[in-house]
């Protein structure tokens, strides 16, 4: 009997493609996308990452579901957010992440594209509420 784990098995009409080790899966829908991220154990934005960005830490907004693993998230002012499957994860621009543990971290993100920020209404920083 074969096992197919459908959180890792291709997506059906999905856009592919590998940046860093990561694999990234696009839907539209709408006027959004629907994303399936797979980072793998080990992945570090600013280690795998970083080079193919050309920022100093991730400037994106993401918002969506962590289905597996852990990942732990380090914001500029060295706040670190850490969500582990099944977790609803809303993580504001400029950080750093990590795959913490030994398994992928499979990530089901919705975003705007360019528009991503203002549409999720997320912040356009990390910071405190005074
Ligand atoms: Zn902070």
């Amino acid at each position: 009997m074969s096992r197919i784990d459908p959180l890792l098995a291709p997506l059906k009409n999905a856009n592919r493609r590998e940046v860093g080790g990561v694999t990234i899966e696009v839907v539209a829908a709408g006027s959004s996308r629907v994303k399936r991220m797979i980072y793998p154990a080990g992945f570090r934005w600013s280690t795998h990452m970083k080079s193919a960005v050309g920022t100093d830490l991730c400037m994106h907004a993401h918002v969506g579901f962590l289905a597996r693993g852990q990942i732990e998230i380090r914001y500029a002012d060295g706040c670190t957010a850490n969500f582990t499957a099944p977790e609803v994860v809303a993580i504001e621009p400029g950080h750093d992440g990590a795959v913490i543990g030994n398994e992928p971290a499979v990530m089901i993100e919705f975003d705007f594209e360019s528009d991503t920020i203002q549409r999720l209404g997320m912040p356009e920083a990390h910071r405190h509420r005074p």
